[in-house]
């Protein structure tokens, strides 16, 4: 049989996409299989993360906030609105029109490339042998020298609150609601909860999360985690942490939920609940039982540092492995999979350095250790931080609140993690992601000149902290 590919990729999100398009850059014969059909049922390549993800998350919450500047903010500026209203169809079918032109730009790139793209479903057979079975047709086994795993992941559905695709949803259902719900309760307190019920608290509902954790985002640096706990309260998210689901049940057109919190059995009766307690990586399907390919306890594959599997020229990146489960992750070790088929020299991703970013208003951004993190393992530590109130960018934009943290090895100086909570963290966090792959120090960031005014500083004058010497606030020592 002819060689048709020498890589073949299953899964076009992030982490695929990317794996396919470096491959065909660095000469390789390339197809990419993915099974993703947007609501139209139609074929979309860009995963998760274009089609129900990143992307449409990011244009709801650009929307709402300018709904919720625009009924909060713009007096205080002298900028007079009136009769403000919303359009919901108008603002979904934005957000609608983005994630296409976005789907179809990775279509674009793959025809661009040289990448065939094979709209279906893909399975590993034995060794690197793959059956692909197209939507409409008969399936087909390709024989190509690698393959890359990359099928992402999916919600995880709980039995408490089984999703009934109307009142009951997942994500994905979050992000397409046609009305505003009154009403919002959302299980799980943790980044995709928090993001989605901030776009529905700004467009009016009353949101409840429900978050079995004691601590609030227990990943984050406690004090960034404590002002942003009381920031997004002061919003209207009605965040209830020790709060464990034990149920729910639809009657009389709402969903009841029963939790315990503080010892005492509570209930909360909701229009829309959102199931948000986190996404388990995509097995199902994946692989034939001849295989052997080893999966961990959570059902996800088991690669090494460089995303090798047991199995030799399979590979596997993305939300399907170990590590966070983002989509800058996922394309970086798509890339770096490419390079290590296509030179035979394998090189990892660093994971210490992949930053987290949380798009609430404000916006919550960090990469390496937190502060709690360095205290538990003994690690010798300085602490400079800066709060947003005393930069006069902040300032001149109306913003209150916030702060930028750098810590710092106590005797190297080595920067280990920094942490900013504010308006551009998001943006702002990738100086730090530069200046600890190439592991600088703190004194490195006090004298890299920032441009004034901007709300980088705050980054600046928290680095120039460390050592006590921050200018726009008096230092504690
Ligand atoms: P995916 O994007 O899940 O893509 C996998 C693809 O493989 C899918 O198209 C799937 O249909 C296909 N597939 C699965 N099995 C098969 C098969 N057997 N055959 C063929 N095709 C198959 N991350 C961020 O970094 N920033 C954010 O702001 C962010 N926001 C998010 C918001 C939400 C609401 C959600 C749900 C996720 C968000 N994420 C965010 C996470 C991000 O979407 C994922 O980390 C990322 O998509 C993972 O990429 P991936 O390539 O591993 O998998
Ligand atoms: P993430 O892992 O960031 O998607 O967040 C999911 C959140 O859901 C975590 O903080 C979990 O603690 C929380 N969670 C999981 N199960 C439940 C439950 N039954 N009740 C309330 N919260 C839950």
């Amino acid at each position: 049989m002819e060689q048709e590919y020498e890589v073949v990729v299953i899964g076009g999100g992030p982490g695929g996409y990317v794996a396919a398009i470096r491959c065909a850059q660095l000469g390789l014969k390339t197809a990419c299989i993915d099974a993703w059909r947007n609501a139209q049922g139609r074929p979309a390549l860009g995963g998760t993360c274009l089609n129900v993800g990143c992307i449409p998350s990011k244009a709801l919450l650009h929307s709402s906030e300018l709904y919720h500047q625009a009924s909060t903010a713009f007096s205080a500026h002298g900028i007079q609105t009136g009769g403000l209203g919303i359009d919901l169809a108008v603002m979904q079918a934005r957000k609608d029109k983005v994630v296409e032109q976005l789907t179809g730009g990775i279509e674009g790139l793959f025809k661009a490339n040289g990448v065939t793209w094979l709209p279906g479903h893909g399975r590993l057979l034995e060794g690197t042998r793959v059956e692909f079975t197209p939507h409409e047709g008969e399936p087909r086994t390709l024989t190509p020298d690698h393959v890359i795993l990359a099928s992402g992941s999916r919600p995880l559905e709980i039995g408490l609150a089984p999703l009934d695709g109307g009142r009951i949803v997942d994500s994905t259902g979050a992000l397409g609601f046609r009305e505003v719900p009154r009403r919002l309760g959302i299980i799980g307190a943790g980044i995709i909860g928090l993001e989605l019920g901030s776009v529905w608290n700004r467009l009016g509902s009353q949101v409840v999360l429900l978050e079995a954790q004691e601590q609030f985002l227990p990943m984050v640096d406690g004090e960034v985690g404590r002002q942003a706990l009381k920031i997004l309260g002061q919003q209207g998210l009605d965040i209830r942490l020790g709060a464990r689901v034990l149920g729910s049940e639809l009657a009389d057109g709402e969903v009841r939920v029963s939790y315990q919190q503080e010892g005492e059995e509570r209930s909360l009766a909701v229009d829309r609940l959102v199931v948000a307690v986190g996404r388990r990586a995509n097995t199902e399907g994946l692989v034939a039982e001849e295989a052997g390919l080893v999966l961990d306890e959570r059902g996800g594959v088991v690669v090494d540092d460089c995303c090798a599997t047991n199995i030799p020229q399979v590979y596997a990146v993305g939300d399907l492995v170990r590590g966070p489960m983002l989509a800058h992750k996922a394309s970086e070790e798509g890339m770096a999979v490419a390079e290590c088929i296509a030179t035979g020299k394998p090189h990892g991703v660093r994971l210490d350095t992949v930053p987290s970013v949380i798009y609430t208003e404000p916006e919550i951004a960090w990469v390496g250790a937190t502060e709690q993190q360095l205290k538990s393992l003994g690690t010798p530590y300085r602490a400079g931080s800066f709060p947003l109130a005393a930069n006069g960018r902040a300032l001149a934009m109306q913003v209150k609140h916030g702060l930028a943290k750098v810590l710092a090895h106590a005797e190297t100086d080595e920067i280990l993690g920094v942490h900013v909570l504010g308006p551009g963290a998001s943006e702002i966090i990738a100086e730090a992601v530069l200046a600890m792959e190439f592991a600088a120090s703190s004194e490195d960031l006090a004298r890299t000149i920032h441009a004034h005014p901007t709300l980088a500083e705050a980054l600046h004058e928290a680095a120039l902290a460390v050592d006590g010497r921050a200018i726009h606030r008096v230092n504690r020592r």
